[in-house]
Order: structure tokens, then C-alpha cells, then sequence
């Protein structure tokens, strides 16, 4: 067995909830993903998911339907707190996994109290799974990078600290919002390539990017650096995420400082964190390409760079107000995977993050950076499917797009499947676009 795997990831369980056991559901008993949710206007609770139902853990608490010993794991879940559990860390989530996981499968003895505690996922508003502390982007799809820096930059597309340093920018927690959302189209600063001087416009060039959100779950003290071998240890579990951009306010803004307005009005997060114990069956080796330099020596182990990737296929659909007009569905406009797109691992963006000393926290928030695949149509954002905006893509109706126009929605989707595994989802991370407001 690899590292992690246990009885909890058998593929042959099954679940006494039937749609949990239906081929193509995101939520098998193997997933068991923590979110937050809520039943008209009450307050915000913790669930599970399985299959289509949210198992309300206050209320699994209160029936005593869970076996005695997990009042610790159970205590901050009740309350609503997912990120006082969060740092409770890996020795409290483990066992509760497994208690869970007992406790959902067929013919188990506590079916008949947990029933009771099930509530449809269609039912409830789902928000943000945590209070997201600080908000860090970076920026490890290094297809993306080299796509995106030979837009800006013909002559040098990557710049030369990209193989040594995993590149981000600290971006703003007050504007993550949940899956389901709609955003609002940014005003910025634009220049037009011939115009002297800028002009307060809304963005021309709305985009997408296709990201995946890692959910810090240890703190770190000021000063401590994470050590890459227990770094993975500091990750709770991982989200879609979708970090809108403005590219035309980004062109104009983003020298010497990086991105400002164009990243800080809205990104959108996927409400059920997978964690990544349930990830452990899609772990393997990121691979560096042929002439790269190794890394520092605080960015390498050996058990990091064997199993250090997440094994993620990605999608992005995309629907227009004329297409949903003319009953067509969601548009799939690219497919990527998050090992295939990053250049670093999770846990070499905690040993980065903190090897200067800087403090994380349960709940705060790692963007992974847009994960396009080598391919160009395995792009994650619209600057690179439609080559900077000027060879728009085609879409079921008769339409193009090399930018969002308002009524437009993304919807990004992520699934890990692989043989003698059952296969997991991440639900979905959805938002459509509203036109700017006045200024
Ligand atoms: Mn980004």
C-alpha cells in the first residue's frame, strides 16, 4: 500500500446513502469532503458530503450517532468552526475519517441515527468552507508562465528565478467568494496600445483561471520555517478555484509590483475542501523538465519529490446567456491536471511560504496559479486559448469569445480517477458574470 492508503480509500465500500454509490458521483464514501452550509437564514453549520446528501455534524454530535472518543474532532465541527478543526491537525482528522467512513458504509449499526442527520445537497446554500485568513496566488503552471510571459514578453517568455523561486503575489481574502456567486465585471485602469494616456474603463479582457485552492491547515510561528518534509503536513486539503482576471488592467498595472486591481475584485471557491487524505491514492512524482536546475536543498526530499504531486484532471465549461437561450449546454473549452500543469508541489509552497519566517494559519489560502496543460488547448485561461485575444475560440451556437461578456459562466471541474482506486470529485466552482456597475 502507498503512503496513507487505508481501508477508508477500498474501492470495493459502498455507502448505505444509494447515490453515493452511483458511478459518476463526486462524493463516494472513499471522498467525505468538509464544507459549510446552511438551511434558510440559520446559521452556518459543518458537513460531509456523500453522494447527494450533506451530513450535518452538529447533528450527528447531538444523536450521538458517531462512536465515543471523537468529542475532540467533533467539538469545533458542531460549532461551525472548520478551521479550529483544521488545526487540530492530521492525528485528530485521521481517526475521525475512519469513524466517518464506518459509519456511512453499508450495514453499518449507526445507519439508523445518521439517516436523520442527512440533508440534500439541493436543499442548502453552500458558502466558503472556512474563514479564509490570508490569500496567497502564485504561480507554479509553468506552461501558463512560459505561455503567458511569451504574450508579454516575445523575447524572454520565462524569467530566470522561475526554475529556483515558486513565484506568488499576497492577494486580498476579502474578495474569495463562494461557488454560486455572481461577479461583478471590474473597473481599472486600461491603455490602449497606440493612447497616450490610460482611461477608468470596465475591463474589456474579462478572463478566467483555472486554479486549485490549498486550504492551510497548521499554523506555523513567526520565525519557524516548515521544513519541506513535514510541510505537506500543514495542508488541510485542496478546492477548484477560479481567479478572475481583468488582462487589460493587468498589462497596464502589474510592472515593478505585480497584479493589483486586476486580481482583487473577485475569486471564486469551490465550497467542498477534499482533503488530502482522501487524496492519498493520487499522489506521484512531479518531474522537472530535461536542463532544470535541481532545487535549493530547503525545497527538496525525497518523499516530496516521489509523491509530492496531486494527480487532478481540471475542466473548465463554459455557458452564454444566447446558448442557455437556445437550450444548449455548458461548453467543456479545456481540460488540464494539476500535476501535469505545476512546477512546484504543495509542500514545496509551504517550505517557500515560511522559510523567511513569515507565519500561517489555519485557513489561510494558497492559489496554485493557472494550471495550463502543455497543449494550447489544455490552456487555463482565456489569454491563452484565444492567443492574447486574437484568435477568439468558437463556441455551440455560432458564437466566439477571446473574453468574457457579462451573462457569461464558468464553471471549473475536477475529478481524480486511476485503476484500484474508486473515483472522487471536487463538485463544482461556478460563477456567472453581471455587467460593471455605474462609476
Ligand atoms: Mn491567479
Amino acid at each position: 500500500m502507498s503512503a496513507g492508503i487505508d481501508a477508508t480509500h477500498d474501492p470495493a465500500l459502498r455507502s448505505w446513502v444509494p447515490s453515493a454509490n452511483e458511478a459518476g458521483s463526486d462524493f463516494p464514501i472513499q471522498n467525505l469532503p468538509f464544507g459549510r452550509f446552511r438551511l434558510g437564514g440559520q446559521p452556518w453549520r459543518i458537513g460531509v458530503a456523500i453522494g447527494d446528501q450533506v451530513l450535518d455534524l452538529r447533528l450527528a454530535l447531538e444523536a450521538r450517532a458517531l462512536p465515543d472518543g471523537l468529542g475532540q474532532a467533533l467539538a469545533p465541527l458542531a460549532a461551525g468552526n472548520l478551521n479550529a478543526f483544521m488545526e487540530l491537525g492530521p492525528a485528530v482528522r485521521t481517526p475521525l475519517r475512519r469513524a466517518l467512513s464506518g459509519a456511512l458504509a453499508a450495514g453499518s449499526e449507526a445507519q439508523a441515527r445518521l439517516a436523520a442527520c442527512l440533508v440534500p445537497q439541493a436543499q442548502v446554500e453552500l458558502g466558503l468552507p472556512c474563514t479564509i485568513g490570508d490569500y496567497t496566488d502564485f504561480y507554479v503552471g509553468i506552461h501558463h508562465a512560459t505561455a503567458v510571459g511569451r504574450l508579454f514578453r516575445p523575447d524572454h517568455p520565462l524569467l530566470p528565478n522561475y526554475p529556483w523561486v515558486p513565484i506568488a503575489y499576497h492577494g486580498r481574502a476579502s474578495t474569495i467568494l463562494p461557488s454560486g456567486q455572481a461577479i461583478v465585471r471590474p473597473w481599472g485602469q486600461r491603455r490602449a496600445p497606440e493612447a497616450e494616456a490610460p482611461e477608468l474603463r470596465p475591463t474589456a479582457r474579462l478572463d478566467f483561471e483555472l486554479e486549485m485552492g490549498i486550504v492551510i491547515g497548521g499554523a506555523n510561528a513567526l520565525g519557524e520555517a516548515v521544513p519541506i518534509e513535514r510541510a505537506g503536513q500543514q495542508v488541510f486539503g485542496l478546492t477548484l478555484f477560479n481567479d478572475w482576471s481583468a488582462r487589460d488592467v493587468q498589462a497596464w498595472e502589474y510592472q515593478p509590483l505585480g497584479p493589483f486591481l486586476s486580481k482583487n475584485f473577485a475569486s471564486t471557491m469551490s465550497p467542498w475542501v477534499v482533503t488530502v487524505e482522501a487524496l492519498a491514492p493520487f499522489r506521484r512524482a512531479l518531474s522537472r523538465p530535461a536542463g532544470h536546475p535541481q532545487p535549493l536543498p530547503y525545497l527538496h526530499c525525497e518523499a516530496d519529490a516521489a509523491g509530492g504531486a496531486f494527480d487532478v484532471q481540471l475542466e473548465v465549461w463554459l455557458s452564454t446567456e444566447r446558448m442557455r437561450a437556445q437550450g444548449l449546454g455548458a461548453h467543456c473549452i479545456s481540460r488540464s491536471n494539476f500535476a501535469d500543469a505545476a512546477y512546484w508541489t504543495v509542500a514545496q509552497m509551504v517550505a517557500h511560504h515560511t522559510v523567511g519566517g513569515c507565519a500561517l494559519r489555519a485557513g489561510d489560502l494558497f492559489g496554485s496559479g493557472t494550471l495550463s496543460g502543455p497543449r494550447p488547448e489544455q490552456a487555463g485561461s482565456l489569454l491563452e486559448l484565444s492567443q492574447g485575444g486574437k484568435r477568439p475560440i468558437e463556441l455551440p451556437g455560432g458564437e466566439q469569445r477571446s473574453f468574457l461578456q457579462d451573462g457569461d459562466e464558468i464553471t471549473l471541474r475536477g475529478l481524480c480517477e486511476r485503476p484500484g482506486a474508486a473515483r472522487i470529485g471536487f463538485g463544482a466552482c461556478t460563477a456567472r458574470v453581471l455587467p460593471a456597475a455605474p462609476r
